[in-house]
């Protein structure tokens, strides 16, 4: 497979996938490869879901349900009214629209089939043009420890609704994973244009990506740009418990933080316009950019800047 031009985006859920979708409008229509987080991944009603994986395929396939911010748009709930009646479980809710998309991502994973080739699937079915990868084939599931005891993600993180205070993450599986070819290929290819660290939770999206075996070392190694957005906006995050996990794992709550953590292997840093304060003292390139995105118009406007900012270091 030919990188040259491609961009390779790395990303979580809802902040990474509206990056994600700024960066697929923008650039020719095959540019885009997403590597995507599934350490979020678990088993539930007897169904394989991949909560980050789906979110990138309902939202480059204008499926996404924006209100929720999670899950598909004009959807139904019969199947969690019915279960509900039998007394079944119903705190991580599945539309009925979503339930296919499990459903039949659990039958042909029994059926021998790896995610990443029914992940491929589905998103060709979907019309979509960009690739949209599972970090691994191989199982990674993101565990916490919390001052309620030791955690599945999603009981954390639906559940518990986040409110546990997290002392440390650990991705069971991680060590055995393999890495997809096509990505380790993509980042040693000097073709590659730039590679995207979208604004997703350093600690439950990124970092599950960059631990499976051979990928942070092909970061480091890469001679592509490594642009990454801040995920924190003035000093707070847009959704979700990126703030919160910043300050139980002792690490100070600001933009600045986020790019330190990624230090190793970061090129540029785009941070928000509010936080030029608080970047102020990075040794590394900054673009200032407003990177709140609300409209469509804003996506593309940020993948714009994070890939003008990109093309001029290369
Ligand atoms: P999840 O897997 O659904 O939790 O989603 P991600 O990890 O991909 O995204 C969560 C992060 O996205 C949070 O830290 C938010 O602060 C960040 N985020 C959400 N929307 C925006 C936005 O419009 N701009 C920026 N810069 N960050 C955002």
């Amino acid at each position: 497979m030919s990188v040259d031009g491609k961009v390779l985006a790395l990303s979580g859920g809802v902040g990474g996938a509206k990056l994600a979708l700024g960066l697929y409008r923008t650039l020719p229509r095959d540019a885009l490869m997403i590597v995507a987080n599934t350490g979020d991944d678990f088993e539930h009603l007897g169904l394989a879901i991949c909560p980050d994986l789906d979110t990138l395929l309902y939202t480059l396939s204008d499926k996404a349900n924006l209100e929720l911010g999670w899950g598909r748009r004009d959807e139904t709930w019969t199947f969690m009214d019915a279960l509900e009646k039998l007394g079944g479980e119903t705190w991580f809710r599945l539309g009925d629209g979503d339930l296919a998309t499990h459903v039949e991502r659990t039958r042909r994973l029994a059926a021998g089939e790896r995610l990443s080739a029914i992940m491929d699937d589905f998103r060709r079915r979907l019309g979509i043009a960009a690739r949209i990868l599972p970090m691994s084939d191989d199982k990674v599931r993101t565990r916490l420890d919390t001052d309620r005891g030791r955690l599945d993600f999603q009981d954390y993180f639906v559940r518990l609704r986040c409110e546990p205070i997290v002392r440390r993450i650990e991705f069971a599986g991680a060590d055995a994973a393999r890495p997809q070819a096509c990505v380790v290929a993509a980042l040693a290819d000097p073709a590659l244009r730039a590679v995207v660290i979208c604004p997703s939770n350093p600690f439950i999206s990124i970092d599950p990506i960059l631990v499976v075996p051979g990928v942070r070392d092909a970061l480091r190694a890469c001679r592509a740009p490594v642009v990454a957005v801040s995920p924190i906006i003035g000093g707070k995050a847009v959704k979700g418990p990126t703030a919160k996990m910043m300050g139980e794992l002792g690490l100070p709550v600001d933009a600045a933080a986020v790019a330190r953590y990624y230090r190793d292997f970061l090129d540029i840093y785009i941070a928000d316009e509010a936080d030029r304060g608080a970047v102020a003292g990075l040794d590394l390139p900054i673009t200032l950019a407003p990177t709140l995105m609300v409209t469509p118009e804003d996506r593309e406007n940020l993948a714009r800047i994070v890939l003008a900012a990109a093309d001029r270091v290369r």
